[in-house]
């Protein structure tokens, strides 16, 4: 990767920390400049259907090619973005964006892959659904084919407001995920309150699927809950034939990771798309 690429940092007055600093002010006044600058695209990511084996749908995620900086990876820059407000205006620019790709899918006789995009905490606000109904009307989609991913964090808010509001998403016919679930402390139980109908173990917990006995069993328990519950299960950052293996032996319903495909550009999307249904 670009990261290992970089030579040996040879800076020998500053401080690691006098470097963070300075790395996120310029990616502060970076990000203020990029959307106009057109320093934002967008990566699909597929999602395979375990047991008919099919891409189901796919995962925009945000890439940023800052003009001073390089690319910066997001967990780099969402994080401010989330901080400075700019995620609004960023994000409905991630949706426009990933609608008009999932128009083209359609457009090219791929109906049924349905585009999951992440939303941050701070786009969950009272004005957001109609915002978003206005996208889908300008791109000609149903609520039906897209599915908001959102983390933990979000749902460990435990505010009235925000459950008002994923109902409200919910029963337009937005379909809802839990993303990076097993990063935090939200227990299942709590979650059967929500309307979301997919949760998505996080990597961290897939890694060692197939060597930890424990991860193996946390997991098992989490499909088994998750299923009894009716909600559908997507395992991330699946990576090895042995974790997919493992993964269907429990019962997986879904899987995305570079195993199968990293992120990619969407006429790339298109392509892969077109050459699995020739030789499906
Ligand atoms: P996420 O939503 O959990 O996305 C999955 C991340 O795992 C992505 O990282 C993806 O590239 C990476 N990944 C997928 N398969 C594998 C694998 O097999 N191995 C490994 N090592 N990694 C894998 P990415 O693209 O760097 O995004 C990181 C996070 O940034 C996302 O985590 C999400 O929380 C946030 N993010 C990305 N795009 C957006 C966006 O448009 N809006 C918001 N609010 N957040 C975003
Ligand atoms: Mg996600
Ligand atoms: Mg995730
Ligand atoms: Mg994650």
């Amino acid at each position: 990767s670009a990261r290992e690429a970089d030579p040996p940092h040879k800076c020998f007055y500053t401080s690691d920390l006098d470097t963070e600093v300075n790395t996120r002010i310029a990616i502060k006044s970076g990000l203020a400049r990029a959307l106009d600058r057109g320093e934002f695209s967008l990566v699909f990511q597929p999602k395979v259907d375990l047991r008919s084996w099919t891409v189901c749908g796919c995962e925009a995620l945000l890439r940023w090619r800052s003009a001073d900086l390089g690319n910066v990876s997001p967990a780099s820059f969402v994080p401010v973005l989330e901080e400075t407000g700019l995620i609004i205006p960023v994000g409905e620019w991630v949706l426009e964006t990933a609608c008009r790709q999932c128009r083209l899918l359609i457009d090219r006789g791929f109906p049924k892959i349905r585009m999951a995009i992440n939303l941050s905490v701070r786009q969950i606000r009272p004005s957001f659904p109609a915002t978003l109904t206005d996208i889908l009307e300008r791109t000609g989609l149903k609520p039906d084919d897209i599915e908001l991913e959102i983390t933990e964090s979000v749902v460990m808010k435990d505010s009235v407001e925000v459950v008002q509001l994923l109902q409200e998403l919910a029963d337009m016919g937005v379909h809802l995920a839990l993303d990076d679930f097993g990063t935090g402390y939200s227990s299942l139980s709590y979650l059967k309150l929500m309307p979301l109908e997919t949760i998505k173990i996080d990597r961290s917990l897939i890694t060692d699927i197939a060597t930890g006995a424990e991860d193996a069993e946390i997991v098992r328990a989490v499909i088994d809950m998750g299923h009894s519950m009716s909600r559908r299960i997507v395992a991330e950052g699946v990576e090895t034939e042995q974790q997919l293996a493992h993964l269907r032996r429990l019962g997986c319903d879904e899987i995305q990771g570079y195993l199968f495909s990293r992120p990619i550009a969407g006429p790339d999307l298109m392509k892969l798309l077109e050459d699995y249904s020739t030789y499906a």
